[in-house]
């Protein structure tokens, strides 16, 4: 097989660390497979790099920090290669450029345009172990890249995409992804298996495994994408396409989002054009919002209501005030104190009364639902987030989730 293993910034936290990976990744070779990893800074280093820029200057130029950001990749990556080169394994370190990864000119947040694999490639014909230096590129006038704070993950789907990788292994500190937040609920399980969409719903489970885009970037150049620990043997979960995933469970889990608000405008006039006027100023502002509910009033207005990030909170209630002011709208209200609990699974496009068992669960707990709404493969539901951690162990439980 060709492996892509990447490994964060704990995992080569120190040069014990190192030296751990480097076993690993030998005895991933010794098995008879072609190897190319992909490393993080050492956890810590790159903080510490952005707070020697800040010694000089509030604002230092992003190409600037780009040369230095990407030095702490280096680092391990050259490590690493000396370690297994002293291991007995012909091993290379190669820059973002070297390994053909090719972005636009955002300094400090790229996007990679291209890869093109041909140096790893003949490296990988002449048995070579590759290590990569993650989170870096270049762009075409041959000035270094960065792709975002935690943007080694998206080097290494990048690299198994274009070089068809059979796995990409994301090496971290955390085992897997679970059925829900073992934190709130210690019963829940490791799934050896969730499809790319699912992942997606369940962003507030993997959130610290893995960033959105590179589980985006997998599903787009269908990367089998593995998540698991360096500090054990234990097996992770696998993230690839739902074909792949023959018994498909009902509910694969349950994912909570504190970080919500709620907005309500009451007594908003009901004429076309007014949802569009709001909802295109939030938008203008980068404001991001989740569910919306209208309702007709008694008298002929409408009430509308709808969720935001915590973060946005702030920029969408200066939108509202000044459209309240144009519009002549009645009142306002604001609610930090809610939650969103959403059941994600894939056998929900094929099975009746998901919901409902979710609606009862949570009556049975006595929690108010505020707000609902669905997708083909998800159902959330607003509630009070003094409930939030009682509705995520009842609907685990309801669900067997445990099982
Ligand atoms: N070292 C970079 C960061 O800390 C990239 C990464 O770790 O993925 O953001
Ligand atoms: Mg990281």
């Amino acid at each position: 097989m060709l492996i892509v293993q990447k490994f964060g910034g704990t995992s080569v936290g120190d040069l014990d660390r190192i030296s751990n990976v480097a076993a690993r990744v030998s005895r991933t070779k010794k098995e008879g497979n072609d190897v190319i990893v992909v490393v993080s800074a050492m956890s810590g280093e790159t903080n510490k790099l952005v707070g020697y820029a800040e010694h000089f200057s509030k604002n230092p130029a992003k190409a600037e920090m780009d040369m230095l950001l990407s030095s702490g990749e280096r680092v391990t990556a050259s490590l690493l290669s000396i370690a297994l080169n002293e291991m007995g394994h012909p091993c290379v370190s190669m820059t973002g450029r070297k390994a053909g990864i090719l972005t636009d000119n955002l300094h400090t947040k790229a996007r990679i345009e291209e890869i093109d694999p041909r140096v790893m490639k003949s490296a990988l014909d002449e048995g070579k172990i590759i290590v990569v230096a993650g989170f870096q590129g270049v762009n075409e006038h041959g000035d270094v890249t960065t792709l975002g704070r935690g943007g080694s993950d998206l080097s290494a789907v990048a690299i198994a995409g274009a070089i068809e990788a059979d796995l990409c292994e994301i090496y971290t500190d955390v085992s897997g992804i679970y059925t829900t937040d073992p934190r709130i609920e210690p019963k829940a399980k490791k799934l050896d298996k969730i499809s790319y969409d699912e992942m997606l719903e369940l962003a507030s489970l993997g959130a610290k495994v893995l960033q959105n885009r590179s589980v985006e970037l997998a599903k787009k150049l269908n990367v089998n994408l593995v998540t698991r620990t360096s500090f054990s043997d234990e097996p992770g979960t696998l993230i690839t396409k739902e074909e792949n995933i023959m018994e498909k469970p009902v509910v694969s889990g349950i994912a909570l989002d504190k970080n919500q608000a709620r907005i309500s405008l009451m007594g908003v006039a009901d004429r076309p054009g007014i949802a569009s006027e709001v909802f295109t100023k939030l938008a203008n502002s980068d404001v991001n919002v989740d569910m919306i509910i209208q309702n007709k009033a008694h008298d002929g207005t409408t009430n509308i209501d709808f969720t935001v990030p915590m973060n946005d909170l702030s920029a969408a209630k200066e939108v509202v005030s000044v459209f309240l002011k144009n519009n002549d709208i009645e009142a306002e209200s604001y609610n930090d104190k809610i939650c969103k609990v959403s059941i994600v699974g894939v056998g929900m496009k094929s099975h009746t009364g998901v919901a409902a068992k979710a609606f009862s669960t949570l009556a049975q707990e006595n929690i108010n639902i505020n707000m609902i709404s669905t997708s083909e493969i998800k159902l959330s539901m607003i509630i009070d987030d003094k409930y939030a951690e009682l509705a995520v162990r009842s609907l685990h439980n309801a669900y067997e989730l445990d099982k």
